[in-house]
């Protein structure tokens, strides 16, 4: 059996989105969209069924995915609607919605359901991707208070910048949203994990945390608070080959490696077809044993190459730590030019493999 797999910690989940509701003293949605940011969405739903505040989702097909798992709490869905004929899915099955556009509001007006529907609105407070426009913001929700079909609404809106923890952007945000929502009487949602963790003034019934359930942090620096997310995915293989090469001899395609000494090189079961970034380079960090070492070489479809010259105990059949616990995914992602975020989503093939079930 091929030995690459991940490892995914389900008591480091509940523990990060414990801290993520400690930190912020509000209700907490977990942010289980693209099927848990590629953790597997059910079993991470299920590993937070009994204390979750509710769950939250890209569409309604990653909710149904839910609902026939058994998973009975709130879920929103996160754009709503993209047909108005979902409707009769989203009341039979009691799901949240976001409205974060006027067509949506105009199909919901016009939609014949029997019982009202919770309703998220969503302001465009400046990252300029969907929400409603500061101006029609207010008239919205009286619009939405008017409606047969409502029965309660949240007030939310999404930050654009919120991993920069030295921008005023976000406080530009939070100034445009207080504004547009003066007077509305309702609850309020505007935190993801960055927010969550690097804006604590930030006003918000409702969390949304992401990434930090992962255990990865949003931020390029070190940040107090994110050091203290448990990595929830460990994404392993072994060593499948060794060779010693001389000094001056190339390794892998392009030759885009050429050691400079004698090397003992060890050739990993991983490559990109499994989701692990084919631009990372050599360099990038990887764990063999426990101790550290480095990519070299591109890395292929379904290998990749790393340097085992400082590890004699090391060889054939070695344990290889891609990211997790001690190589964190952060840390491969700034090498790749990327964000943990991807890494997680892209991952494919390998086998899951759930701890603290
Ligand atoms: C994906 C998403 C989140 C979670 O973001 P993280 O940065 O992963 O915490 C929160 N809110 C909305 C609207 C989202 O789309």
């Amino acid at each position: 059996m091929r030995p690459a797999r991940a490892l995914i910690d389900l008591n480091a989940l509940r523990h990060n989105y414990r801290l993520a509701r400690e930190i912020s003293a509000a209700k907490a949605l977990a942010v289980i969209k693209a099927d848990a940011y590629g953790h597997g969405a059910v079993r991470c739903a299920q590993a937070l069924a009994d204390e979750v505040d509710g769950f939250a989702v890209a569409c309604i097909e990653e909710a149904l995915q839910l609902r026939e798992a058994g998973i009975a709490q709130p879920i929103l869905l996160l754009e709503g609607f993209f047909e108005p004929q979902e409707l009769v899915l989203i009341e039979q099955h009691r799901l949240w919605c976001v409205v974060h556009s006027m067509w949506q509001l105009e199909a919901l007006e016009q939609a014949n359901l029997s019982q009202p529907l919770t309703i998220w609105l969503k302001l465009d407070s400046g990252m300029h991707r969907v929400g409603l426009h500061p101006d029609d913001f207010a008239a919205a929700y009286q619009r939405l208070m008017k409606c047969a079909q409502v029965e309660k609404i949240v007030l939310m809106s999404h930050f654009a910048r919120a991993d920069e923890l030295d921008c005023s952007c976000s406080a530009e945000q939070v100034a445009v949203f207080e504004q547009a929502r003066e007077g509305l009487d309702a609850e309020v949602s505007l935190r993801n994990s960055p927010a969550l963790l690097g804006w604590p003034d930030v006003p918000s019934d409702w969390v949304r945390p992401g990434i930090m359930l992962y255990g990865a942090t949003p931020f390029e620096q070190a940040q107090a608070v994110a050091a203290r997310l448990q990595p929830v995915m460990t994404l392993e293989s072994k060593i499948i080959s060794v060779r010693e090469l001389p000094a001056g001899q190339p390794v892998g395609y392009g030759a885009r490696f050429v050691t400079e000494r004698p090397t003992r090189v060890g050739v990993v079961a991983m490559g990109y077809a499994d989701g692990y970034p084919r631009h990372a380079p050599t360099g990038t960090p990887v764990m063999i044993d426990g101790k550290p070492s480095r990519l070299i070489g591109r890395v292929s479809m379904d290998m990749l190459t790393v340097d085992l010259t400082d590890l004699p105990d090391s060889g054939l059949g070695s344990r290889v730590e891609l990211w997790g616990k001690q190589v964190l995914a952060s840390d491969v992602a700034a090498h790749a030019g990327t964000i943990p975020y991807q890494l997680f989503c892209n991952l494919r093939r390998v086998p899951l493999l759930y701890l603290g079930g």
